[in-house]
This record gives C-alpha cells, sequence and structure tokens, in this order.
C-alpha cells in the first residue's frame, strides 16, 4: 500500500458518509430514480462495510498475539441512523430499524463474539447490562458523536468480560450475553473516497471505499488490511497513540523485521494474512494488477519500491511461508 504509516484492524466502526445529493426531487418519477439510485448505493456501502468488518475481525483474532495493543471485543461493525446523510436517514430508518445514535448492528461476522451471542445484522442494541443507551436528540445534520459515546460504553462493559444487552429486533425485545473474544485493539473503518488508499493514525486503520472496492475477494483485502496491521505489529506507530475504551498493551508481542518500513510491513503483513487463513498466493498478482491500476503503487515512490518489486519479493515470503508450514511450527514471522 502506498501507506504512510501503521494501523490495523480490529472492530470495524463503519462511518458510511451520505451519498451527495444527485438531484433535485421535483417530480414523482424524478423522486423516484432518486431514490434508487440512493437505495442502490447504499446496498453497495453496505455490502463494502460487511466485507471489511469480516476481514478485520479474522485478522484480528488470529494475529491477537502479536499485536502491541489488544482488548476484549464483540467483533461486530456498528452503525447508527444518526451518522446518515439526511437523504439517507429515512432509507436506513427503514431498512435497518436504526434509530438516533443507538448502535445497530451492521456485521455481526461469522465466528465473532457477536454471532456467537446469537447477534445478526439488524438488531439494535438498546442497553448494556441493564443501562440504557442514549439515543440522542433529534439531529438535522449527520453526526458521529452519540454513536461514538455508545460504542465506548459498550468497549468498557466488554473490557470488563461477558455483557448482557437488551436488543430490539423488528420491535420484539430480547436479551443476549456476548462472551467477547480477545483481539487486537484498533478499529477499522471504511471511508467514502474515490481514491485507491489506506491509512492510519495510530488507532484506526481507514480504507477507502475506492480501494475495497477494487479488492475482488476477501483474500486481497485481507492483504490490505494485513498490510496496515503488520504496521503497528511493527511498532512502526507511535505508541502513545494507543488509548481508548478497554484497550491494553501486550508487552509480550514482539516482532521485528528488516529493512525499509515498507519492506516489512509487506513481509509481516503476508504472515498476518496467512495466519488468518487467507490465501497468501494470490499476492504477487494482486500487486501487479493494483500497479496497473494506480501509477503511485507501478512506480517507486519515496516510501516503497515499485509494484512489480514488491510482487516478486512477496513471492520470496510465500516460500518462506510454504517452508514454515511445511515445518509444522508455527506461523510466525
Ligand atoms: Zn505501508
Amino acid at each position: 500500500m502506498p501507506s504512510r504509516r501503521l494501523l490495523p484492524a480490529a472492530l470495524a466502526l463503519v462511518i458510511v458518509a451520505g451519498l451527495t445529493g444527485c438531484g433535485q426531487a421535483s417530480g414523482g418519477s424524478v423522486t423516484t430514480a432518486v431514490d434508487d439510485a440512493a437505495s442502490q448505493r447504499l446496498t453497495a456501502l453496505t455490502a463494502l462495510d460487511q466485507r471489511v468488518a469480516r476481514v478485520a475481525q479474522r485478522l484480528s483474532e488470529a494475529n491477537v498475539e502479536l499485536c502491541p495493543a489488544v482488548r476484549l471485543a464483540a467483533g461486530w461493525a456498528l452503525h447508527s441512523a444518526s451518522q446518515y446523510s439526511n437523504e439517507l436517514r429515512p432509507l436506513v430508518q427503514t431498512r435497518f430499524g436504526l434509530r438516533g445514535d443507538l448502535p445497530g448492528v451492521l456485521s455481526a461476522p461469522p465466528g465473532s463474539a457477536a454471532a456467537e451471542a446469537g447477534l445478526r445484522e439488524g438488531d439494535l442494541v438498546v442497553a448494556v447490562n441493564g443501562a440504557a443507551l442514549n439515543a440522542g436528540p433529534a439531529r438535522t445534520r449527520p453526526a458521529f458523536e452519540g454513536l461514538a459515546a455508545n460504542i465506548a460504553v459498550l468497549d468498557r462493559a466488554l473490557a470488563a468480560g461477558a455483557a448482557r444487552l437488551d436488543i430490539d429486533r423488528g420491535g420484539q425485545s430480547r436479551s443476549v450475553t456476548v462472551q467477547p473474544h480477545r483481539a487486537c485493539g484498533y478499529e477499522v473503518q471504511l471511508n467514502p473516497s474515490d481514491e485507491l488508499n489506506a491509512r492510519a493514525d495510530g488507532r484506526r486503520l481507514f480504507i477507502s471505499t475506492a480501494l475495497a472496492g477494487f479488492t475482488q475477494s476477501d483474500d486481497e483485502l485481507a492483504l490490505i488490511l494485513g498490510h496496515e496491521l503488520a504496521h503497528h505489529v511493527l511498532r512502526h506507530r507511535n505508541w502513545s497513540d494507543v488509548g481508548g475504551a478497554g484497550r491494553e498493551a501486550n508487552d509480550a508481542a514482539s516482532v521485528n523485521g528488516a529493512g525499509d518500513k515498507e519492506t516489512q510491513a509487506d513481509r509481516v503483513g503476508l504472515f498476518l494474512t496467512a495466519r488468518a487463513g487467507y490465501d497468501t498466493r494470490i499476492a504477487p498478482a494482486f500487486w501487479r494488477r493494483f500497479g496497473a491500476a494506480n501509477w503511485r503503487v507501478r512506480y517507486p515512490q519515496l516510501r516503497h519500491a515499485s509494484a512489480e518489486a514488491r510482487a516478486r519479493a512477496l513471492e520470496q515470503v510465500q516460500v518462506e511461508i510454504d517452508a514454515k508450514r511445511a515445518a509444522g511450527g508455527p506461523l510466525l514471522p
């Protein structure tokens, strides 16, 4: 990745920004066309969010022993009505049953603590351990703070272990107990953008909708997220950035790399991806395809080699991975 720094994975926090208004709803048929476009865009965004959440959860749990920051996590992706644009809000309220700032389950990936608890897409979380979450005020513009505050409450509860959640599922009240899993302590966020990039701020990993959409499989998406996670595993990022509800240091984690940071992250990232069970043999072909689509990746840059050079280096890393697998030992970079 043309990425600057590190970052990594974990619970996916999803910010689905608004569709920009694509037209004026002056007549019935125009309104319908605009609504259809919004509906289709929302469907596509939701599918991308769910893919990112699924891959992030798997990478995060499979590599927990190597991550310098860890936490107990449900492995879900949450969203709220309040974070969507005014145009989309009525649509998401209808489609997902979202209400105000209350967290709705956008994804409960297979194997996650959320899925094990029986949570599913569409569940609305209304209380944790008997304490009601805050639905917030009526909002006239998109806002993320209310959802973030509710997520912090949930994270704190999960940090203490099993948490009982009251949920609303299609108008019916239920109660479930989430037994959180130990996972890497970073969030992954999908950002609406036409640029093919991923980046990190030390606590979160951001991947653009364009890049997530460019990946043709979970294996390819895992390569990108694995590379960013590797920057964190390698402690390329300032330690002071680690913080947040329920996050703690894992001093036992220790992975060293040789060479420049991007070369290290490519190598360690491929191991992290393999450890999560993804097919890493597709990596060289992915980098060549990515290079063909993006000149910044195709040619050498200040911080990284050309896509072709990276593809060849990854072929060698794959040889290393195959040898370690054949030897039957732990798959450690
Ligand atoms: Zn990088």
